[in-house]
């Protein structure tokens, strides 16, 4: 839609808007802290919330008039981003060695390249892609409305291209380059069906296969408390392990996604066999509408998002070698997620009594015995304090549920009862196995040297510790393992405690399985519990 009035007096603030970046006149903040010059974590620290604010303001202005492809705003829009790569000295590596590559009516990619540091795998060649364009004024088919106001897009997706400069300029000042090249790609026309990105991977320019994996930022501009998605981590093992190893110095909640869609320009990569990795901060009610701007955006989030791929990428960039494609990605979705995240159905209490636990003085006292339970099949009864275990006398809740966990399925019971002069013995012949951690776990092939917990039996160890189902262990008593056996035989073999290093929504920490059977109540530093009852 077409509106001239507007359009002229956009039209004149666009030419004192490049006015004034040609004199210099609009206040743009140093490229680096001084002191810190040339060091990886300095290059890693030039990304900051005020130089992509810097940037998200001026490609979410009104003078671009929403950077729809092919549009006099879209176009000034890639004149602006051409001087940025020219003034961070990228090589050009679009059509013949320039920056750009046109297609279709007046659109075109910018694409510039850091060559790497390593005489052979700077062949290979790390994509950092981000789409520059959006939607205008909006169309019926590209604006959830209105329509005729320019939709700045300043999340979508002025906050990816922000993302990417800021990116291209830490790469460029890094004392060495990394050993792999990267090369840096605005798309255009993504609006439009992920056009900038197609036709460049239906004419790459400079060979496809050197392209080992893609980096695409796509609005990262609203992230939130609940944390960061990221997409794409099943498109070659072991992505998630690296991102979450990389993730000690942002320590964001990360929300690992298995779907991919053909919402962004990914995924012409993704088809033609090429890994990826997507941060995204989520949809919102201002997303494809003109009050998607700049002040909405969450600046020390992109900060944070910036610092966070930075490390990714220069680890990705570094590492002696890359997994390949996984194909399987192809065949999976939040549903084989579900899958391979159940949890086990929950085994029955070995026992099956439930006590007191604020009246532990003298004893256990049993409130409850669970029919069909071990417990209602002894000669157990209610009001019974239980005083030892096997021989070992119950000093608290933690050693008793540890305990009956721990014992040989024939157990003797030492309790008072009322009425009787001496304590009784119980034998009872609890159910199932011994337990010792408290743990299941099932491995994931995307991810190998790490498992995923599908049990954590209460009152074990592992629940005392505060593990929770779904979590990830990375290393026993900091070793890593290759797969579950090896876990199995370090895990039988160490005694307690052991401590885990492990990964809860892309965070890691480290937890201590303590041992409850040796350790007095007070040494228990447990996970909270809130009911009265305990039970096992
Ligand atoms: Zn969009």
């Amino acid at each position: 839609m077409f509106k001239p009035v507007y359009h002229l007096r956009t039209r004149h603030r666009l030419l004192a808007f490049l006015l004034a970046l040609a004199t210099g006149a609009l206040n743009r903040p140093a490229p680096l802290e001084s002191g810190e010059l040339g060091t990886v974590a300095a290059a890693r620290n030039s990304i900051t919330a005020d130089q992509l604010k810097w940037h998200i303001d001026a490609l979410a202005d009104d003078t671009f008039e929403g950077r729809g492809a092919g549009t006099p705003g879209g176009r000034a829009a890639g004149l602006y981003l051409l001087k940025e790569f020219q003034k961070l000295n990228l090589v050009g590596a679009g059509n013949d060695g320039q920056f750009f590559q046109d297609f279709h009516r007046g659109y075109r990619n910018i694409l510039g390249m850091i060559h790497g540091s390593d005489p052979e795998l700077k062949n290979e060649i790390i994509l950092i892609g981000a789409h520059y364009d959006h939607v205008g004024y909006g169309s019926s088919r590209t604006s959830n409305g209105p329509l005729g106001r320019i939709h700045n897009g300043a999340d979508d997706n002025a906050s990816g291209t922000a993302g990417l400069l800021e990116l291209a300029k830490a790469f460029r000042s890094l004392p060495t380059p990394t050993r792999r090249s990267i090369l840096f790609a605005l798309w255009d026309g993504e609006e439009q069906g992920l056009l900038g990105s197609k036709h460049w991977v239906e004419t790459p320019t400079l060979d496809i296969k050197r392209v080992k994996l893609v980096y695409n930022l796509d609005m990262i501009g609203r992230l939130q408390p609940a944390g960061l998605e990221i997409y794409g981590t099943r498109t070659a093992q072991g992505l998630r392990r690296l991102i979450c190893h990389n993730n000690t110095l942002e320590n964001l909640s990360l929300l690992f996604n298995w779907k991919i869609q053909n919402n962004s320009d990914h995924y012409p990569f993704f088809t033609h066999g090429i890994p990826f990795l997507m941060p995204h901060t989520g949809l919102h009610p201002d997303y494809h509408r003109p009050s998607d701007d700049s002040h909405k955006i969450n600046f020390p989030g992109v900060e944070q998002i910036g610092r966070l791929s930075f490390d990714v990428i220069y680890q990705l960039a570094e590492l002696d070698e890359l997994a390949n494609f996984r194909s399987a990605a192809r065949q999976e979705s939040p549903r084989s997620q579900q899958r391979r995240e159940r949890p086990l159905k929950p085994l029955p209490a070995r026992l099956g009594v439930m006590w007191n636990r604020h009246d532990t003085t003298n004893g256990l006292k049993i409130i409850r015995i669970n029919s069909r339970s071990p417990a209602r099949r002894s000669a157990l009864r209610i009001g019974d304090r239980l005083i030892s275990i096997n021989g070992q006398a119950i000093d608290s809740t933690h050693f008793f549920q540890a305990a009956v966990l721990a014992a040989p399925q024939q157990t003797t019971l030492r309790v008072l009862r009322d009425g009787a002069e001496q304590p009784l013995d119980v034998s009872v012949t609890l159910a199932g196995k011994p337990v010792r951690l408290g743990i299941s776990w099932r491995m994931d092939p995307s991810e190998p040297g790490t498992v995923i917990l599908i049990m954590v039996r209460p009152g074990s160890p592992a629940a005392t510790a505060g593990l929770k189902l779904r979590d990830r262990i990375y290393k026993i008593n900091h070793q890593p393992f290759h797969d579950s056996d090896e876990l199995l035989s370090l895990v039988t073999s160490s005694p307690l405690p052991i401590q885990l290093l492990v990964e809860r929504n892309g965070k890691l920490s480290s937890v201590e399985l303590p041992d409850l059977l040796n350790q007095s109540a007070e040494q228990v530093k447990s996970a909270p519990h809130d009911a009265a009852d305990a039970a096992e």
